[in-house]
């Protein structure tokens, strides 16, 4: 009779990553070191360097700050076939030469390169290596800021000296844990021409969907110009006040054609798009039936008694660059 299956060996380590080490030592004749997989000899999840992590963070600094994504790219000249106004086609026109031009020079798509927001999707079978998660993000954005001659658009505190801290550290930084083993960065600058004009108003259900709209209509003609349109809308519904506000600014970041996966809210999505394209406010404010090119909307459970909304406005510069480590 076999004996009872094993869990460890005589040494503690986990068989399954014994296994394979002897399985490769066989068959390659040789001792083998796990690591040369990325994979941590005595529990087999995969190691991420901190400076990995950092140099990802850089290039992605350099790459959101400069090279518009092909979603906004591609929308902007959907759009201009569509815009009735002669000066809103003109002014497509010039988004489209900025972006051409911030692409081929390798320059920033506007002067404002915003406070560097991430967000950070870790594998829960991840392990971090070589230092501290944060501080490996923040050296990234410094680098990625320097190296890259982006303008430096953050200070150490908000009210006394705001003294610049000179490298646009810190991020604000999203974390969640989620299944699997790869990690997902997301670094999307934010100005704050349109972060200026953010909303959140703590409505009760009987408020309602006429009650949502009207805050989101609300935010968008109190923004009218200073949020540089045409505009990328982020409305977060649900959960508490922090909450709602973090689902915003993720809905503003998403990628510009993606539609929420609940086909009630995609609805609303259009609806919402529909309403503010028809304040008339346009592209940069001058006029036009397009003040929006989407509208975005994540939502998360709530009290019984409460409907929070949260807006975030996106500017026509809605920058994003991901990398899956
Ligand atoms: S709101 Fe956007 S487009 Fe306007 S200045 Fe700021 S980053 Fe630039």
């Amino acid at each position: 009779m076999p004996g009872p299956l094993r869990v460890f060996d005589s040494d503690n380590l986990a068989v399954p990553s014994l296994i394979i080490k002897k399985t490769l030592e066989a068959a390659l004749s040789r001792p083998f070191d796990l690591s040369a997989l990325g994979l941590c000899a005595e529990c087999l999840m995969k190691e991420i360097e901190c400076s990995t992590i950092t140099d990802a963070v850089a290039k992605l600094a350099i790459s959101a700050c400069c090279h518009l994504p092909k979603d906004m790219r591609n929308a902007f000249a959907r759009f201009r076939t569509e815009e009735p106004s002669p000066v809103g086609r003109d002014i497509f026109s010039q988004l489209i030469e900025n972006a051409d031009i911030a692409d081929r020079e390798e320059m920033p798509i506007c002067q404002d390169t915003g406070l560097a927001v991430v967000f950070a999707d870790i594998g829960q079978d991840v392990h971090i290596v070589g230092g501290d998660f944060t501080k490996a993000v923040n050296d990234g954005i410094h680098k990625g800021y320097v190296d890259g001659y982006l303008r430096k658009s953050s200070v150490e505190e908000p009210l006394f000296d705001r003294k610049n801290t000179g490298d646009n550290t810190p991020a604000v930084l999203h974390v969640r844990i989620v299944p699997g083993d790869s990690l997902r960065l997301r670094l999307a600058p934010k100005g704050a021409g349109s972060e200026n004009k953010s909303v959140l108003k703590m409505l009760v259900p009987a408020d309602g969907i006429l009650g949502v709209k009207k805050v989101v209509l609300g935010a968008v003609e109190a923004a009218g110009p200073n949020a540089c349109p045409p505009m990328v809308v982020g409305v977060g519904l649900g959960g508490t006040m922090e909450l709602a506000c973090i689902l915003a600014k993720r809905a503003a970041a998403r990628d510009l054609d993606s539609v929420n996966p609940d086909p009630r809210y995609a609805s609303f999505e259009r609806d919402l798009l529909a309403l503010i394209n028809k304040t008339g406010i346009g592209p940069q404010g001058l006029g036009g039936a397009t003040t929006a090119l989407a509208v975005h909307v994540e939502w998360a459970p709530t009290h019984i008694a409460s409907l929070p909304v949260a807006v975030n406005i996106n500017c026509h510069a809605a920058r994003h660059a991901e990398v899956v480590l």
